[in-house]
């Protein structure tokens, strides 16, 4: 178990649904008890910053429910779908954990592929067929840069999954700070009925966003990977002494000092309008910015790195 609470029951006392149908009929219930409803859409893998949002969900509705489901949409065929952390029991076991005001976690969506995408679901993005929804303007950006397909299948998998659960409110975190502009955006645009709260980065003691996949991580990497924050840190300082507007190039410059102590590769560095994510010249306080961060790092006995990502807001 990764989060602190303890759990005393040995047997989850979570519904497990595993249907779209069987997730309709739990809410249809709780709508005839007039209770509201907070959701958390995951992919499993859970550790603090999840149980952060399950723990305001309980905190702010009358009945709370998790989702677990790795989405092939958002991976691209070279990237780590197989590979991704599947720890369902785990999962479970911490879920039933959380308890906030008297109240614990209802229900689990457990939904199987199949059950997401009726007509099936390749990673190749010209084989798809089937509706998908693209999020314009935020998703070609930072990450999108990166990962053309990434918001794409995550905007597509929101949806449907806003689509059965229809929550009163919906739970993101911080650390995927365009997709919490991405997804406020798609509520907005496509008039979806809910209101998305986003809570802060949870991290661990040395700084490091957590993050699943973490856990292809040895220690020593984590350690040495808590560099990100603190270079992170060192714009954010640098800007509020500046008491001021201060050009971007300026802040970039001394992240980037900070980040050179490792030899990690920098994907992006990047300084964005918090709303819009364009690209910033020059912070100015009271408008404020998304300072973002993608960096490669290396794993012990493998050719292969570890994406992780991290930002921070300035005011
Ligand atoms: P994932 O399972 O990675 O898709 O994440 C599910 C939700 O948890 C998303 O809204 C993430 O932004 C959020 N999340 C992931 N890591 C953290 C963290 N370190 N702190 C807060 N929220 C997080």
């Amino acid at each position: 178990m990764r989060c602190d609470e303890k759990s005393h029951s040995m047997t989850p006392q979570i519904k497990i649904l595993r249907t779209v149908s069987q997730v309709r009929q739990w809410r249809l219930e709780c709508l005839l008890k007039q209770q509201k409803v907070g959701f958390v859409p995951t992919m499993g893998a859970l550790h603090k910053g999840h149980c952060s949002l399950a723990t305001q969900s309980l905190k702010d509705n009358d009945k709370s429910i998790v989702s677990i489901f790795v989405n092939p949409s958002q991976f691209a065929p070279h990237e780590d779908l197989d590979a991704y952390p599947r720890t369902v029991d785990d999962d479970l076991r911490i879920l039933d954990s959380l308890n906030a005001d008297g109240k614990k976690i209802d229900a689990l969506f457990l939904p199987k592929i199949s059950e997401m995408y009726p007509n099936g679901i390749t990673t190749e993005v010209s084989q798809q067929r089937g509706a998908f929804v693209s999020v314009k303007g935020c998703s070609e950006q930072l990450e999108g840069s990166i990962r053309p397909q990434f918001f794409r299948g995550v905007a597509t998998v929101v949806t449907k999954l806003l689509n059965v659960v229809q929550p009163t409110n919906v739970y993101f975190g911080q650390k995927d700070a365009q997709q919490c502009v991405v997804i406020k955006n798609l509520v907005k645009d496509l008039l979806i009925d809910t209101n998305v709260v986003v809570l802060p980065t949870m991290r661990e003691e040395n700084g490091l966003a957590m993050s699943s996949r973490n856990a292809y991580l040895s220690q020593e990497t984590k350690d040495r990977s808590s560099i990100i924050y603190k270079s992170l840190k060192r714009g954010e300082d640098y800007y509020s002494k500046a008491k001021g507007t201060v050009p971007s190039k300026d802040i970039i410059d001394v992240m980037n000092e900070t980040l050179q102590h490792e030899d990690f590769e920098v994907e992006y560095l990047s300084i964005s309008h918090p709303d819009t994510l364009e690209d910033l010249e020059a912070v100015e306080p009271g408008v404020g910015a998304i300072i973002s961060t993608a960096v490669r790092v290396p794993r012990e006995n493998s050719t292969e790195k570890t994406r992780l990502i991290d930002n921070i807001v300035l005011h």
